[in-house]
């Protein structure tokens, strides 16, 4: 595993290779090593399979993602799936398109299976998707939902072999048990025995006389599953949470899938989200923005006293240091900023109107610089 040869290297194309060009050199090299062309060469079988291995990942695009970050580590199960959980290496590989492009169909054998997958091997189930809803603050302190999901699961009915209580599968009478029937071929290269999958088994060398009612023989079926999941504080809306071997089950004793969980953050009355930031209004009076006052700010831990100053003026912003969200690293939290506005006072009375005017009759340019300094460009404006 140690002196595994880079898998460009074995395809002979350069690391920026398109899909294009790696499916070339696949072909060229497939042809060369093809043990059906190259009868007892282990070397040969050898570097066929090298080929192979490397096309199975490089021809794949989140594989080869994999494989470009991580290295071989990235694709093999053997290395303990550490990076990014990737799914195992199964050996699977659909030769199909490749080689009925150059011999016309029906090549294979030659013990790797030819054109299709080993129905006998264990495959890992596909990833599913769901969606889960929460609110602003629990998205802020992170909380655990309890969802329910369709997923394909392991037949209760049966167990997953597919055959009814009581009964099994039995060998298939047309291949034997083998699963592959072999049937010999005149090509361009002249006579080649080629051995191609059993069609009364599927090639899994099994048969079902009485197939399971529950599932009609799959061992699969679709149902609801009902988990509790940990969402972690800081996420945030349209993030998607990767939750390992939820999703649908594998096949011969494969792995599950993943399970996606879309998550939908509801928006807030008050508070809005900017990255790790929260973003809320406070109404004041225009008498508390005058003469300065003690008001009430809401944040997501509960309601905090603040003293606004004097001659606050509408629009004014400040800051309540890591009263935002939690980071979803785990470090440190953003901060809250609090903008103000000033309510202008509506349905007055004949007493309020009166002390008002009081008050405006002695007020003096100093305790309205803008207004003074606008009058003044106007002034100059106009050259008065
Ligand atoms: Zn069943
Ligand atoms: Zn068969």
């Amino acid at each position: 595993m140690a002196d595994k040869r880079d898998y460009y290297e074995v395809m002979g194309v350069p690391k920026n290779a398109t899909d294009a060009e790696i499916k070339k050199a696949y072909r060229k090299l497939a042809k060369k090593y093809h043990p059906d062309l190259n009868p007892g060469d282990k070397a040969a079988e050898a570097s066929f399979k090298e080929v192979n291995e490397a096309y199975e990942v490089l021809s794949d695009k989140d594989k080869r993602a994999r494989y470009d970050q991580f290295g071989h580590a990235g694709v093999d199960p053997n290395f303990g799936g550490g990076a990014g959980g990737g799914s195992p290496f199964t050996g699977d590989i659909d030769l199909g398109d490749i080689f009925n492009s150059f011999f016309g169909g029906g090549f294979g054998g030659g013990g790797f299976g030819g054109r299709t997958v080993n129905p006998n091997a264990p495959r890992r189930g596909s990833d599913t998707e769901t969606t889960v809803n929460i609110s602003f603050e629990e998205a802020a302190k992170g909380c655990k939902q309890t969802i329910t999901f369709q997923n394909i699961d392991t037949c209760d009915h049966c167990g997953g072999s597919g055959a009814e209580k009581g009964t099994t599968a039995k060998t298939c009478p047309n291949c034997s048990g083998t699963g592959q029937v072999r049937i010999n071929q005149r090509t361009p290269f002249g006579v080649v025995q080629t051995s191609r999958s059993c069609d009364r088994c599927g090639g899994k060398g099994k048969v079902i006389d009485t197939p399971c009612p529950t599932c009609g023989g799959t061992g699969r079926v679709r149902k609801p599953k009902t988990i509790e999941i940990n969402i972690p504080a800081g996420i945030d809306n349209e993030q998607i949470l990767n939750v390992g071997g939820q999703g649908n089950a594998g096949t011969n004793g494969g792995p599950a899938g993943d399970l996606r969980v879309y998550v939908n953050v509801r928006p807030h009355p008050i508070f809005e989200r900017r990255g790790n930031d929260v973003w809320c209004e406070v109404p004041i009076t225009f008498t508390q923005a005058a003469l300065g006052a003690e008001v009430v700010v809401p944040t997501i831990d509960g309601r905090v006293s603040y003293q606004v100053r004097e001659g606050t003026q509408p629009g004014d912003v400040f800051k309540l240091k890591g009263k935002g969200i939690p980071r979803i690293s785990g470090h440190g939290r953003g901060d809250q900023y609090v903008r103000m506005t000033i309510e202008v006072p509506k349905n007055l009375s004949q007493r309020q109107k009166t002390l008002l005017q009081d008050f405006d009759n002695v007020a003096e340019d100093k305790n309205y610089q803008k207004r003074k300094s606008f009058f003044d460009k106007i002034k100059d404006m106009f050259g008065e």
